[in-house]
């Protein structure tokens, strides 16, 4: 059955009147803020969605959604609703539906049909038609309504989240977002009486399974394009996505594939299947992945510190520059300044010892224990003073950036300040150096990677010194990007701008050694020319930053010129990265810092940022 829609409302133009929309801001909306809505002069709300990366598929679902795979989705409008029977009515449509209610959505609607649709509601509101009525094509050049794209789709239904559905894992909480085999009843229900997802679009788990452009293959993620991909060339059947009032909790998930005519569990009849529209963002918006530095939206992040007393419990000899006074003033100056009370305190817990041996050698983890413990004075070099607690605070160190990650994954939170000691870019597989016990940065990269499967991270290192420790870790490593700006020379000695990687790793070691007396302008122009645009085609699953402030103005020991607002645009660019690439995923873990004014100072206008 084909119903030819044409001849109904050809020749009607209408403008579409839209509300205003900041479409022009390319960062990935965090799950939690909601794009703006946009209405459509038929009434039709749609959501202006975002461009961003995302990972699409599931390690955990069929193999047709392996690779779990990084894809950039230009912005785009999608319906809040699937399409509904009321609104297909209007334009004098034989209505298919078998549940039949104005306010249900339409089902047992055929692709083509759905098609057609779209392109009659794109000539009655005075848009260039996508899809040509003979051969089926869909022209994406066109400013009118389409199908989304399976990674469109998606994308919208995930609105920011890597769980299974859009609301977590929980299956059992399908209930309150879904209509599927167990509370439907038999049947299909009106839009907007189950909880939206974190963007606002509904029923994107059940009610209707809803079509897709793409055709369906079940390889297509190992050979599909990074940016926009529209589904393969060939196929016979088309995809169809987010379960419908027939399915189990299973097949509703978020990266759930299924295709008609379906023989799997999905139970797919055709009552079940229905679709919504999207359409192209306004002109004004790049359609291509961009990294800058422009002003985000005001979407306050929220932002975690990771802080326990432990840390002032690592004694360093009377006088030593890396001193427990350090952590007091700077949670003296968060707790003054009012940010203490606005910040999710992080409780962190000792990391497990699996995870620093990602990092350290079990004889030097050992060694690290038995000289704290027997009261040894230093740990393998004079400048690692140590004391009793030192080793129980450099396990809690570690473990406070694990705690974080751990938050950012669960999105309790969206970013974090770690406020540990002892530091740790200097501290090499099996030796201790230049204050640092554990390189906390290293050891929450090996997490990130192992534990929540995200394989490429980038390090931001503005410490006033070079992180020769990270760079070791990771000097052959493809999959971590390590940026290292710096007083050069100056200790440890290394970092030079030849420093690039090696074997694999080649290029993704990146040093900009700078001279003494550099000041914010400097360093934000090694990070406008060379890390951001590194960034941006390394397009990283999640950034950790060494934020050492030992840079500043008044630091004691480093003879750069930084100050406060020079480490907030520092700051800036890495959330801007991480908002670009990853969806605002970053956890800064403290380094150095050495004069006390300035450290705290800088702490504070650095956690501002984050929590903007
Ligand atoms: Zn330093």
């Amino acid at each position: 059955m084909r119903i030819r829609l044409t001849q109904v409302t050809t020749g009607i133009i209408c403008l579409l009147l839209m509300l205003p929309v900041n479409t022009g801001c390319r960062r990935t909306e965090q799950a939690g803020s909601k794009p703006p809505l946009v209405k459509t002069k038929s009434g039709i709300e749609m959501v202006a969605i975002p461009g961003g990366w995302f990972e699409m598929g599931s390690q955990k679902g069929g193999s047709d959604e392996m690779p779990v795979h990084k894809v950039w989705i230009s912005p785009f409008l999608m319906d809040v609703y699937e399409v509904m029977q009321d609104q297909f009515r209007k334009y004098q449509l034989p209505d298919p539906s078998h549940f039949k209610n104005p306010e249900y959505p339409l089902e047992q609607i055929n692709w083509t049909d759905a098609t057609l649709y779209c392109n009659e509601r794109s000539l009655a509101e005075g848009f260039e038609p996508c899809y040509d009525e003979e051969t089926w094509d869909c022209n994406f050049a066109a400013n009118g309504y389409r199908l989304p794209t399976e990674a469109e789709w998606e994308y919208a239904c995930r609105a920011g989240t890597i769980t299974e559905y859009s609301f977590g894992n929980n299956k059992a909480k399908l209930r309150t977002y879904g209509w599927y085999v167990d509370n439907s009843s038999g049947k299909t229900h009106p839009g907007g009486q189950k909880q939206p997802n974190p963007w606002g679009l509904y029923d994107m788990h059940g009610n209707v399974v809803e079509w897709c452009n793409d055709l369906y293959a079940g390889n297509y993620y190992s050979q599909s394009p990074e940016k926009n991909p529209r589904g393969p060339k060939e196929g016979k059947e088309r995809v169809l996505r987010g379960g419908s009032w027939k399915s189990s909790a299973e097949t509703c998930r978020s990266a759930y594939r299924s295709s008609d005519p379906s023989i799997d569990d999905t139970c797919l009849a055709s009552d079940a299947i229905g679709f919504r529209c999207v359409r192209n963002a306004p002109d004004n918006v790049s359609s291509e992945p961009k990294m800058n530095s422009e002003k985000q939206t005001q979407n306050t992040a929220k932002t975690g510190l990771v802080y326990d007393d432990i840390y002032i419990e690592h004694k360093t000899t009377p006088g030593h520059p890396e001193c427990p006074e350090r952590l007091v003033r700077i949670i003296k100056q968060l707790k003054a300044g009012g940010l203490y009370s606005q910040l999710v305190e992080l409780k962190p817990a000792p990391a497990d010892r699996h995870w620093i041996e990602t990092v350290h050698a079990p004889e030097y983890i050992d060694r690290a224990r038995s000289s704290c413990e027997n009261g040894a004075g230093y740990l393998d070099s004079g400048d690692v003073p140590i004391s009793l607690k030192s080793y129980e605070a450099a396990v809690m160190a570690a473990g406070g950036v694990l705690t974080a990650i751990d938050a950012v994954m669960e999105q309790k939170v969206t970013n974090a300040f770690c406020a540990v000691r002892p530091p740790g870019h200097h501290s090499l597989e099996n030796r201790a150096m230049g204050f640092c016990i554990f390189n906390n940065v290293a050891i929450g990269t090996r997490y990130i990677q192992e534990k929540h499967n995200l394989p490429k991270i980038l390090i931001v290192d503005w410490d006033v010194h070079h992180g020769n420790g990270t760079q070791a870790a990771f000097y052959d490593d493809p999959n971590v990007l390590y940026f290292s700006v710096h007083q050069y020379p100056f200790y440890p000695g290394s970092g030079s701008d030849a420093e690039q990687g090696s074997g694999k790793g080649l290029q993704t070691n990146i040093n900009v050694p700078l001279p003494a007396g550099s000041g914010d302008e400097s360093y934000v122009k090694a990070f406008e020319d060379k890390l951001t645009p590194a960034a941006s085609s390394f397009a990283p699953d999640f950034v950790l930053v060494s934020a050492g402030f030992d840079a500043h103005e008044g630091d004691l020991l480093g003879g750069m010129r930084v100050t406060e607002q020079g480490f907030a645009k520092l700051t800036q660019i890495a959330k801007s990265i991480a908002e670009k690439c990853c969806a605002g995923r970053l956890v800064s873990v403290l380094e150095g810092g050495y004069g006390l004014e300035g450290l705290a100072a800088s702490v504070e206008a650095h956690i501002r940022v984050l929590m903007q």
